[in-house]
């Protein structure tokens, strides 16, 4: 997605949220052949929950995530328009009361009380764009060259060692400096460069894709976006003719090491059919289940969702066996360039 992150406003987020609203639009503009406006639903259950919780959160005085009522989420929706600005790339947001909520959604759990609509971006293509993002650099820079399939395996004195990952060929190169951008290995890169580092807590992103003709249609070109009991998030959207559904916030150590899990499918299921209780979802039409690692920040945060998103620069400086600095390049968000 290329979204803004309207739940990190509630973590005190401003500046991030609203350059990453920027970035969204930038990119529907700008490359539209793969990013487009996705409209969004949030269904709600709650009028006023959350609404004390949101500002202790933001002071500090609250570390346990709760679900977010009507208020709340208009106060956030308004403030996501805001950061759009006058050139409305998207939409702006609507609310619509049960009735009517019901009529556009005949198939959405009859208990909500209302129901939010707004825009966000749907990457259509991320590799392509990501490809794009690539070669751009190359053409912008014509010493630049991007070779994939080679990891670091070594660093000593002034040398940098790679390795072909098909050939298993090592050789050597002599950087001034290094620009660490493994994501969730970044920790590890560094080790196997010589250096320690304690930069990152990644958090595991496990999701289910099914193969349900109901729930497609039901849902049909709208991401629905809601939030469990004690705060946690989960999206159904559209992928083409599949929905895919997900997504868990859990720590983890190797990044090498995840999957999703029994649980976390038990989880996504009893949510969808929370939303959408009308409609029988189980396992038989999962056809593909994936975890990711958002490369977070090492931090001492109760709940995962208090992470910040943001990206830094840490550096590892030079030393008497490693003779050239290494920048690591942290951060959360794909489409927060
Ligand atoms: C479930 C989930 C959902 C997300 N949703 C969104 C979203 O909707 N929008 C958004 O903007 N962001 C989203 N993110 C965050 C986004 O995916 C990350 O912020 C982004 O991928 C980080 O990019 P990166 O290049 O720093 O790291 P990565 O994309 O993780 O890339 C790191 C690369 O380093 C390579 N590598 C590792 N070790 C070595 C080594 N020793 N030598 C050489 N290379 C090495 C890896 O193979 C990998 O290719 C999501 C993340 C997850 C997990």
């Amino acid at each position: 997605m290329a979204h803004g992150g309207i739940r990190y406003l509630e973590n005190g987020e401003f500046r991030l949220v609203r350059e990453a609203v920027e970035e969204r639009n930038r990119l529907i503009k700008n490359a539209p052949q793969y990013v487009r406006p996705l409209p969004t639903v949030i269904p709600i259950f709650q009028w006023l929950s959350g609404a004390f919780n949101a500002p202790l959160k933001f002071l500090g005085l609250l570390d346990k995530p709760a679900e977010r009522g009507a208020a709340i989420i208009k106060m956030g929706l308004m403030m996501y328009d805001a950061y759009t600005g006058s050139e409305r790339t998207v939409p702006r947001h609507e609310f619509l009361l049960r009735n009517a909520a019901l009529k556009r959604y005949p198939q959405l759990n009859q208990e909500i009380v209302s129901i939010a609509e707004y825009y966000d971006g749907l990457i259509r293509s991320p590799e392509r764009l990501c490809v794009e993002l690539i070669t751009d650099g190359e053409t912008a820079s014509p010493t630049a060259h991007a070779i994939n399939y080679v990891s670091v395996v070594g660093a000593a004195e002034n040398y940098v060692r790679l390795q072909d990952e098909v050939s298993g060929e090592t050789f050597d190169i002599e950087p001034q400096l290094v620009i660490n951008a493994a994501g969730p290995w970044i920790d590890f890169a560094n080790q196997a460069m010589g250096q320690q580092s304690n930069f990152i807590g990644g958090t595991k992103g496990s999701h289910l894709v099914l193969d349900h003709p109901e729930l497609r249609a039901a849902i049909g070109d709208h991401e629905f976006f809601f939030e469990n009991h004690d705060g946690r998030i989960v999206l159904i959207c559209p992928l083409e003719e599949r929905v895919l559904i997900g997504t868990s916030d859990t720590r983890i150590d190797n990044p090498d090491d995840v999957r999703c899990t029994d649980d976390e499918i038990d989880y996504f299921l009893s949510m969808t059919a929370r939303v959408f209780p009308a409609i029988k979802i189980d396992r038989s039409q999962i056809v593909f289940t994936f975890s990711g690692v958002r490369p977070l920040p090492a931090a001492n945060a109760k709940s995962t969702g208090q992470i910040s998103r943001d990206h830094s620069i840490e550096a590892v400086e030079a030393t008497d066996r490693v003779k050239f600095p290494i920048l690591n390049l942290i951060g959360g968000k794909w489409t927060t360039f």
